[in-house]
């Protein structure tokens, strides 16, 4: 099974990503989250990725498709992965249903979470993440601890608001035809409001899922 989270930056992706997956039995892959540790540990993806991602541009699909090629191969992704992040180009969509095909399985359905972009805006002005375990939260102070791990929550460079129109940007040039590609290949497409308490969002993802 390969779920696939979509939907502008800030739709509430890295919030729903992992309660979906408790919910289903199957592990996450974040590519974000994957970039920001590469960026943390000094990698060479890491230093690759940054001036993209804090510019809020995409990172290029080879590398992403690298991230995905690995993830799928481990053990751990032999029931499924739910993607968040990731797919966000049609070429990465091309890659991934390649790679899935080799391991003789493919994406079963796309979760498109919608919101508009005012809401996009309010919920990243007041977004942190934690350093440490990247959980995200909003309405909480930097500094402050995170619930999880205790790490330090701390603003994401790309949550500027130069980054977020950027981002908001790319979404519509590069990753919003990627739906299109996955209809006219015959994947579901469920389109969620996103907006509502993060349960509410959870208990539409999972009961879309289950129709
Ligand atoms: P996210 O945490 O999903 O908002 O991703 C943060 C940043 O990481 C994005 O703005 C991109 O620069 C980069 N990134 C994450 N996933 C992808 C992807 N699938 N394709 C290209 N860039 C990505």
């Amino acid at each position: 099974m390969i779920i696939v989270l979509f939907g502008k930056p800030g739709a509430g992706k890295g919030t729903q990503a992992p309660l979906l997956a408790a919910a289903l039995g199957v592990p996450t892959l974040a590519t974000g989250d994957e970039l920001r540790a590469a960026i943390k540990a000094g990698t060479e993806l890491g230093r690759e990725a940054k001036s993209f991602m804090d510019r809020g541009d995409l990172v290029p699909d080879a590398v992403i498709l690298g991230i995905i090629k690995q993830a799928l191969a481990e053990p751990r992704a032999a029931k499924g992965v739910l993607l968040d992040g990731v797919v966000r180009t049609v070429p990465q969509a091309e890659g991934l249903a390649k790679v899935a095909a080799e391991l003789g399985t493919k994406v079963d359905a796309v979760l498109a979470f919608d919101i508009d972009d005012d809401e996009i805006v309010r919920r990243l002005a007041s977004r942190v993440m934690c350093e440490s375990c990247q959980t995200p939260y909003t309405g909480r102070a930097p500094g402050t601890a995170c619930d999880k791990c205790g790490g330090t929550l701390v603003r994401r460079k790309d949550d500027e608001p130069e980054a977020i129109r950027n981002r908001l940007a790319v979404y519509d040039r590069q990753t919003r035809p990627v739906l299109d590609w996955y209809k006219q290949h015959g994947t579901k497409v469920a389109v969620i409001d996103a907006v509502g308490s993060v349960q509410d969002v959870t208990a539409r993802a999972l009961g879309v899922l289950a129709g």
